[in-house]
């Protein structure tokens, strides 16, 4: 969450950070800031702004911001509401040492009361205390030493007052670089030829440069346009660059009107991509040693749905237990760790709570692994090792493509350890290789078998979403995607589950989306369906091509491609993620832009 950027070279600053700013306005968009700094004129040119990066491309001019120096800011706030006041950068008294921040500062308050008493705060945010600090540094340095002490060790000196989580991008008047550090926040490093980029997330460098630097905990480094110092603890380090395999055509709307649909489009390709790589004339290798007794999973928002559809593959194609918590209640539980296989799932492998439930389970000595869409993130880094999904960079806040590429790598793994007969198993690899098509036939179909059924919805203030066994979790991913982006109130439960509370609220107002896959739970799921239709609730039905039957029980039907049962909740998920996309279209949403909402949930 947060965005920070910054550039140093020999090209005008403003119009690269508004680049880079807006590429990565999915990570907040409460209200941003920049500043340019021209060495040649002595001069700091700072705006700050509720408006979009679009609108500010628009306003700004490079002439009144000229300058080779910058840093931008766009911000998800956590202390402070949303304001100019409360819009990054942030500064010293003198308003010479400007800060960008990325996290939460958990001892602001006592520091502003404490050793930063005397000082003017101008926001009430908790990043401000960061430029007083290294205000007070530099003074204390100067004061001690008779040579000018640099700002890399007043930051670094600031650094050893703070608790809690950050990506800072740190800069002063006169000053020819960027000082950067970063705890518990990413933060990355774009190569250039006398030029450097830095940025919370790869996308925002993307066409600038594919060469990325990720910096690890502790770091602290010194960029200027041709040269990059990068220390951590009292030594110099020397961090490996790393070529991005991501071009910025994967980062940009392709002719699409957002990135959400653009994203669901893309989902056949990020599962043939993610098959790929792990499946081969020879078989499934997925490059990690999976012979654990039991597996835990943890994970957060979708990427937890993931993780309980997950379960569902692994127990039935592998009879492995598979025990799923939600990152958050992991964390703070006393959930005991014995000899399990510990599976962090967390698209950008940044996600706050999910990280820190990957060093728990190192801590209790788990063998950890990552599924990740990001290479060198953190959890690649944390983890024993990391099963890379390919979904492309994601960009629409609503996770979509990196969902169902999280659920191929479950159908890779339980398929790599299966217990079943030789010729079931390669009957289901078969089936496997089919699953791109199966999300293609639901795209081809998406004008006539979908966005009817979207304007419908649209209509309604509250709708139920659900499904049984390995559908279950879909239903909670379609409730969940509907929620974010239309802001209609949607709740996903198992379809036996209705009955025992929520029927009170079903009236002819709150249409059910049911998912009836020809599983061996079928006919239990219709009679459900049939109690449901018998309150007076309109029902929509997921529905196999060919099911008749299930148009005499309901009011619409949705159709997806026939499958085996086990990879229904691939057809059933692009058909859930369409409605959910053309329901808030449909209402008029900000589809790329949920309100208080952000990607990357850097922050606990
Ligand atoms: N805590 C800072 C603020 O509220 C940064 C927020 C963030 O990184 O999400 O402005």
């Amino acid at each position: 969450m947060c965005g920070i950027v910054g550039y140093v070279g020999e090209r005008e600053a403003l119009p690269i950070i508004l680049n880079s700013l807006q590429r990565i306005e999915y990570r907040g968009y409460d209200s941003c800031g920049i500043l340019v700094q021209d060495n040649n004129e002595g001069k700091i040119h700072v705006h700050k702004s509720m408006k979009s990066i679009a609108q500010l491309k628009k306003n700004m001019s490079k002439s009144e911001y000229a300058g080779t120096l910058g840093i931008g800011h766009t911000r998800w706030a956590t202390h402070g509401v949303p304001s100019r006041r409360n819009a990054h950068p942030h500064f010293d008294c003198d308003g010479e040492i400007a800060v960008v921040h990325n996290g939460i500062i958990e001892n602001f308050q006592a520091l502003k009361e404490g050793p930063l008493s005397n000082c003017r705060f101008k926001s009430d945010t908790d990043t401000e205390v960061i430029p007083h600090l290294i205000h007070q540094s530099l003074e204390k340095f100067n004061h001690q030493t008779s040579q000018k002490s640099s700002i890399k060790d007043a930051v670094r000196e600031c650094l050893s007052h703070l608790k809690g989580s950050y990506a800072i991008i740190a800069t002063a008047k006169g000053f020819d670089g960027l000082v950067v550090a970063r705890k518990d926040s990413p933060l990355i490093i774009g190569v250039g030829d006398r030029e450097n980029f830095i940025a919370s997330d790869v996308p925002a460098v993307l066409d600038q440069t594919n060469r990325i630097i990720y910096l690890e905990e502790g770091d602290i480094a010194v960029v200027k346009k041709d040269s990059i110092y990068i220390e951590n603890g009292d030594s110099e380090v020397k961090r490996e660059e790393k070529i991005i395999p991501w071009t910025i055509e994967d980062a940009e709307k392709g002719g699409y009107e957002h990135f959400m649909l653009k994203e669901i489009h893309e989902e056949p390709k990020a599962i043939i991509d993610t098959l790929r790589g792990y499946l081969s004339e020879d078989g499934i290798n997925l490059g990690v040693e999976f012979d654990a007794g039991r597996i835990l999973m943890v994970a957060c928002g979708t990427s937890y749905y993931a993780a309980l559809c997950g379960k569902y593959i692994i127990e039935h194609l592998a009879k492995v237990p598979v025990q799923v918590e939600l990152a958050s209640e992991f964390n703070y539980s006393d959930f005991v760790l014995d000899d399990m296989m510990v599976m962090a799932i967390t698209q950008s492998g940044e996600t706050a709570d999910t990280l820190m439930a990957l060093k728990k389970a190192k801590r209790f000595g788990c063998k950890t692994v990552a599924i990740t869409n990001v290479v060198g993130s953190t959890a690649t880094r944390i983890a024993d090792d990391t099963i890379y999904v390919r979904a492309g960079p994601e960009i629409g806040v609503a996770a979509t493509k990196s969902f169902i590429v999280q659920l191929v790598t479950f159908y890779l793994l339980g398929l790599s350890r299966a217990k079943m007969p030789e010729r079931e198993l390669v009957e289901r690899i078969d089936d496997l290789k089919w699953i791109p098509q199966l999300a293609q036939v639901v795209l081809d179909e998406e004008d006539v078998n979908i966005q009817k059924h979207a304007r419908y919805l649209a209509g309604y203030e509250n709708v139920f979403f659900v499904g049984r066994g390995v559908n279950l979790s879909i239903a909670l991913e379609g409730a969940l995607k509907l929620k974010e982006v239309s802001y209609i109130h949607a709740e996903g439960y198992a379809a036996g589950e209705l009955k025992h509370g929520p029927f009170a609220l079903l009236t002819k107002d709150t249409p059910v989306i049911a998912i009836l896959s020809r599983d061996h739970i079928y006919e239990k799921t219709l009679v459900n369906v049939k109690e449901i239709k018998a309150r007076g609730a309109p029902v929509i039905a997921i529905a196999e091509t060919g099911d008749d039957e299930v148009e005499k029980y309901v009011d619409r039907v949705i159709r997806v491609p026939k499958t085996s049962a086990i990879f229904s909740p691939i057809p059933n998920t692009v058909a859930l993620h369409l409605l959910a996309y053309w329901t808030a279209k449909a209402r008029r949403c900000e589809i790329d832009k949920p309100r208080n909402l952000a990607k990357s949930v850097t922050v606990e």
